[in-house]
């Protein structure tokens, strides 16, 4: 199996590289290789490599900055996409990607389903559906992976930020109202790695679709930022803020350009049932990632 990943020095592409090795010949790109404000270069850069699988971990992440520049979010976030579903479609290979929480509006408490109606309260998330809709929209064979609060041991992450502040501040205020689930950039490879066995050797399109895939569980950002401080004093880490100096607050205290989800649970029933994936609850990946970035910040 020949595999391509675009995005390959962000969070979630890093760890494709190591995870999805098993699986055959990987090729990996930047935006040096491809730049997705310029879909005609995405297209040229797949069909040059000429994949059975094409994973795209290549985005338009800054939810804010977004606001302002919507047009060039929707050229790397939309219509490269499509012209990558449209090489998938013509070599009748594999499209794996990957979407967010913030295509849903954030209303009521129930975790959503893959079925809910999408309504994006941000330019990012727009773009992100366009995209998700560009997929949907052609023929070919797709995983896209729904996902939510990225965090990795590199990259720019909330996680790492209340590290950093934890370490720097005598104490932090965080949102306490905007309620889901952080997501380890490894837990979402090692699944797409699943993932993409399960579905390539199931030969045909029957598992073709939209998944939602993050860990089980929920909690706030202020939920978050205490956990993260709690494991990392349990690794030996010496921080000024503990987490009973994290204050509560509302995301109204805090406003930022973009407009965020209150809602931003994931149901993940139909990944687990699916594609045979577990779960594992939120804390598991954060604890690792939390006693890498300690032991790492301490060598
Ligand atoms: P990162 O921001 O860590 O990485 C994004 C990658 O896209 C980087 O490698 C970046 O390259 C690349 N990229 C950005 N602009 C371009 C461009 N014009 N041409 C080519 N490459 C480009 O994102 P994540 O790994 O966190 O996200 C992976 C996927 O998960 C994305 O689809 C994202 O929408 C989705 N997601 C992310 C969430 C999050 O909280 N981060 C939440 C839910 C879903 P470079 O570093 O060179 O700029």
């Amino acid at each position: 199996m020949k595999l391509l990943i675009f995005g390959k020095s962000g969070q979630v592409g890093w760890e494709l590289q190591r995870a999805l090795q098993p699986l055959g010949e990987v090729v990996a790109l930047d935006a040096s290789d491809a730049d997705f404000a310029d879909p005609r270069s995405v297209r040229s850069a797949a069909e040059a490599v000429g994949p059975d699988v094409i994973v795209n971990a290549a985005a338009y992440t800054a939810v804010d900055r977004a606001e302002t520049d919507e047009a060039t979010a929707m050229l790397v976030n939309a219509e490269s996409v499509r012209e990558l579903a449209a090489v998938a479609e013509r070599r009748g290979a594999w499209l794996v990607h990957y979407s967010t929480d913030y295509v849903f509006d954030g209303k009521g408490s129930v975790p959503w389903c893959e079925t809910d109606t999408a309504a994006p309260l941000n330019a990012y998330g727009r773009t992100k559906l366009a995209g998700e809709q560009a997929i949907a929209a052609s023929a070919c064979k797709h995983l896209v992976f729904r996902s939510s609060w990225v965090y990795a041991a590199r990259g720019q992450n909330f996680v790492r930020t209340m590290l950093r502040l934890a370490g720097e501040r005598q104490d932090l205020r965080v949102i306490a109202d905007q309620h889901g689930v952080p997501t380890s950039a490894e837990f979402l490879a090692d699944a797409t790695c699943l993932a993409i066995l399960r579905a390539h050797s199931s030969g045909g399109d029957g598992l073709s679709g939209t998944y939602h895939l993050a860990p089980r569980g929920h909690t706030c950002w202020h939920g978050i930022a205490c956990e993260t401080l709690r494991l990392a004093a349990a690794v030996g880490a010496t921080l000024r803020v503990t987490p009973e100096r994290v204050a509560p607050i509302g995301a109204a205290d805090y406003p930022l350009p973009a407009p965020r989800p209150s809602n931003s649970r994931l149901n993940v029933d139909r990944v687990e049932a699916l594609l045979g994936i577990r779960c594992p609850d939120w804390r598991v990946h954060l604890e690792r990632t939390v006693a890498e970035l300690v032991r790492g910040s301490n060598a």
